[in-house]
């Protein structure tokens, strides 16, 4: 198994939304947090980045807000 994302642990919409039913539906925790080379991908990830801060916990790794 591939390491997850490093900053899962840290990570407001993981740990707060990882049951979300819209979440699951789109496989957002399969698609991006549970592999670290596909987390590179995460709009959420790219923004702590940027800016130094983690985006409001109700973004998703694809930007779009829930
Ligand atoms: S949403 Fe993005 S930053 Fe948060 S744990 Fe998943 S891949 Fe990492």
């Amino acid at each position: 198994m591939s390491k997850r994302c490093e900053l899962l642990e840290n990570c407001g919409f993981f740990l707060n939304f990882k049951g979300n039913s819209e979440v699951i539906k789109q496989g957002w925790i399969r698609l991006y947090c549970d592999n670290i080379e596909k987390s590179e991908n995460c709009k959420r990830k790219e923004i702590r980045r940027q800016t130094g801060k983690a985006p409001p916990d109700n973004m998703s790794p694809t930007g779009r807000m829930l």
